[in-house]
């Protein structure tokens, strides 16, 4: 084997590592993680740093393995033969579109190696990128790039939450500056206030797709504006008016300095908005009057809402606005007032605040919400902003989430359904006939499957165990035995892990807690929990239900049997969804407006148990998984609470629990079983964001 051939087999995995492809390619995972086990740990599992770490001898010498090195080419070879493949979905489907798709979102959750995401908003954004690359779309993603990332979650011995910013170095991330012809950093500029802000780009590069974050942290700025992308919605409300600026505005610069004009500007959440005015100021300027400007704005802008409650939207006092967008829009020879009617249900209503769903609604062609219940939702919510409508006319749709099946199935489910299904299961997730063989008999046995959940189960019960050891350490002067006896790897096993937002009731299951108790610590059907999620830095009600729940795994009879592990990311997103048998979901109904996490346990065996809200209300079929309740709500939100426990708690104690423990002589839970085969019979070919962002290209490339 010569030298030259090593080299730029080393220089082809540099590419890869620079390219997110990795992150839903286990085997390419596999490679990174063997050439440094500990770097791979300590990074939080990225490519960049390994390879940063590693001499070029050593990489030589490792890739003069032969075993190795045929791995290592076998992977570059389908990663190649993924970027040029030419017949892809969108190539048969949407041959006409004109240019590519630019996808806003505050926030995009793509791996746990690149924080710049606080919860499930930003990984349906980075799942949508996923799915858009594997279908062949012409995309680009638009976001910032927060170099304090989202907090790093601790708890202290008190339970409350204690949050650490630790700073990013762009080096040591899968990101590339873009730059000028001439090779200088590309620079643009937006104007807040009076000052005319600065900002740079970084590519990142997700299979066929790409991403550019913007960033302000440069030495042209003044101090005060050099962090204003640096922390995922940090700061006050003039920092958010400021990042919505950088990211809307700033946004649609970035893509003209490049040459780019996409077909369509898809705003995923209110934050982006901005960009259509940004759009309109193009339009005047080349000498549209402002009617016909809107026309064309308007025509190429798509908008995702994904808030059921006015409350969360986000909203700005006309003085706030007009002070950090006058210079902008002064250039425009509009008055002010013009700018506020745009973000006011009511137009003529000068004390309603200026909202960027509004504007978005307004700037839009199309929009929708998230389920059916909250596209439902959504029309009586804005009705007003269509007074000539009746509900059923507003036109705001829905197109349910999914999630990117391949990213979330972790290497021992790849390996599962390879064998069964052969390794192109990963581009069935359309075909909806192919999945139904799950249903059949031949293809996994049940011993297979409940094979498959011990595994699972035990993987998280043993991941669970290190996490604690280290958890610990501040908490208990016997951590050590507490961490290694913590859990049963034969006990039902209830997850609930996401956001401690505080709509979606954590604590809920622990309402009674006297009669939880003796569930838990049944000897012949014990049940264990498992709770995880951030509360955000300035929500002290969710940061109270993260300390209701560390109060309680600390309770006598509880050590063990319920854990909260800190510092949940997209890493332990993965081992609790691959683990869970059960996945918890107790929203306050209809403030869900979809939920992804449920959607993510179909593809390892495990089962829903939820509120009946977002995206479970439309997949519920009466067998592959519960629910808790029905479709009333109650007014006084302290009734629904005890209704939605007891509603729980019957159903745990009549269903869930006596169906896992009913087993044949084989010892395995043939109910149980066949519910997971119907859930992943309807479930996977559905709650996918293949599924999703087909349905949105349709959207895209309607007429208007
Ligand atoms: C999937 C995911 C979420 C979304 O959870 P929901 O139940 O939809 O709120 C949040 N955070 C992380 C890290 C996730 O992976």
């Amino acid at each position: 084997m010569s030298n030259g051939s090593n080299r730029s087999l080393s220089e082809r995995l540099h590419t890869l590592a620079f390219n997110l492809w990795w992150t839903w390619n286990p085997q390419a995972q596999e490679i990174f993680r063997e050439l440094s086990p500990l770097t791979w740990e300590r990074s939080i599992h990225s490519a960049v740093e390994v390879l940063r770490q590693i001499s070029p001898q050593e990489l030589a010498a490792r890739l003069n393995d032969p075993d190795f090195k045929e791995r290592v080419c076998s992977v570059l070879g389908e990663f190649e033969l993924y970027m040029q493949e030419e017949k892809t979905w969108a190539s048969q489907h949407v041959p006409h579109l004109k240019g590519p798709v630019a996808y806003f979102s505050a926030e995009f959750g793509l791996h746990e190696s690149l924080p710049i995401y606080s919860g499930g908003l930003g990984v349906l954004s980075g799942d949508h990128t996923k799915s858009a690359s594997d279908l062949g779309l012409p995309f680009i993603g638009i976001s910032l790039f927060y170099s304090h990332g989202y907090f790093q979650q601790h708890i202290g011995p008190d339970g409350w939450q204690q949050e650490h910013y630790p700073a990013y170095r762009p080096e040591h991330l899968p990101l590339e500056v873009v730059k000028t012809p001439e090779g200088a950093p590309l620079l643009n500029s937006v104007e807040i206030g009076h000052s005319t802000v600065h900002f740079r780009a970084w590519r990142v590069r997700v299979g066929r797709a790409t991403i550019y974050l913007l960033d302000t942290n440069l030495p042209e700025n003044d101090h005060h504006y050099q962090g204003l992308t640096a922390y995922v919605y940090g700061g006050n409300i003039d920092t958010r008016v400021g990042q919505e600026i950088v990211l809307g505005i700033g946004g649609v610069r970035l893509l003209r300095s490049l040459g780019i004009h996409p077909s369509v500007y898809h705003m995923n959440e209110g934050h982006s908005a901005f960009l259509t005015l940004e759009l309109l100021r193009e339009e005047l300027r080349s000498g549209k009057d402002l009617v016909q400007a809107k026309k064309s704005v308007a025509s190429r802008c798509v908008f995702t809402t994904h808030t059921p409650v006015p409350a969360g939207h986000d909203r700005f006092s006309s003085e706030l606005l007009l002070y950090a967008l006058g210079t902008f829009w002064s250039g425009l020879g509009l008055s002010h007032e013009e700018l506020l009617r745009y973000g006011r249900v009511n137009p003529e209503d000068q004390g309603e605040l200026f909202s960027m769903t509004v504007l978005a609604l307004r700037m839009s062609r199309a929009a929708n919400g998230v389920s059916e219940l909250h596209g439902c939702i959504s029309r009586e919510m804005w009705a007003d902003l269509f007074p000539r409508m009746r509900i059923q006319e507003v036109p705001i749709g829905h197109i349910t989430n999914g999630v990117h099946t391949p990213s979330w199935a972790t290497l021992k489910a790849h390996d599962f359904w390879n064998r069964r299904l052969g390794f192109d299961w990963t581009e069935k997730l359309l075909d909806r006939a192919y999945w139904s063989k799950i249903e059949e008999d031949g293809l996994a046995t049940d011993e297979e499957l409940w094979a498959l959940r011990y595994v699972l189960r035990r993987d998280l019960v043993e991941f669970v165990r290190c996490r604690l050891r280290e958890q610990y350490t501040h908490l208990e002067t016997d951590a050590t035995f507490f961490a290694d006896h913590a859990l049963s790897p034969d006990a039902l096993t209830i997850c609930f892990a996401r956001r401690f937002a505080a709509y979606k009731r954590a604590p809920l299951v622990f309402q009674d807690l006297d009669r939880l108790i003796p569930l838990i610590n049944d000897a012949k059907r014990p049940v264990q929990f498992i709770f995880a999620g951030k509360a955000h830095p300035r929500d002290n009600e969710g940061k109270g239900f993260i300390q209701r729940i560390h109060e309680i795994t600390r309770h006598p009879q509880l050590i063990g049997k319920v854990i909260f592990l800190e510092n949940h990311d997209m890493n332990l997103a993965r081992h609790l969804i691959a683990g869970a048998d059960v996945w918890l979901n107790t929203p306050r109904r209809p403030l869900e407006a979809s939920g992804t996490s449920g959607q993510k346990v179909v593809i390892h065996g495990g089962l829903n148990l939820s509120i009946m809200d977002g995206w479970w209300r439309e997949a519920y079929n009466g067998f592959n998984g519960w629910a808790i309740g029905g479709d009333a709500s109650e007014p006084d939100p302290e009734v629904q609470d005890r209704k939605d426990f007891e509603n729980l708690f019957r159903t745990l104690t009549e269903e869930v629990i006596p169906e896992f423990y009913t087993r044949n002589e084989q010892g395995i839970p043939e109910r149980w079983i066949r519910r997971i085969r119907n859930a992943m019979r309807v479930l996977i070919p559905v709650y996918n964001t293949e599924r999703m962002v087909a349905e949105y290209v349709k959207r895209y490339s309607s007429p208007t």
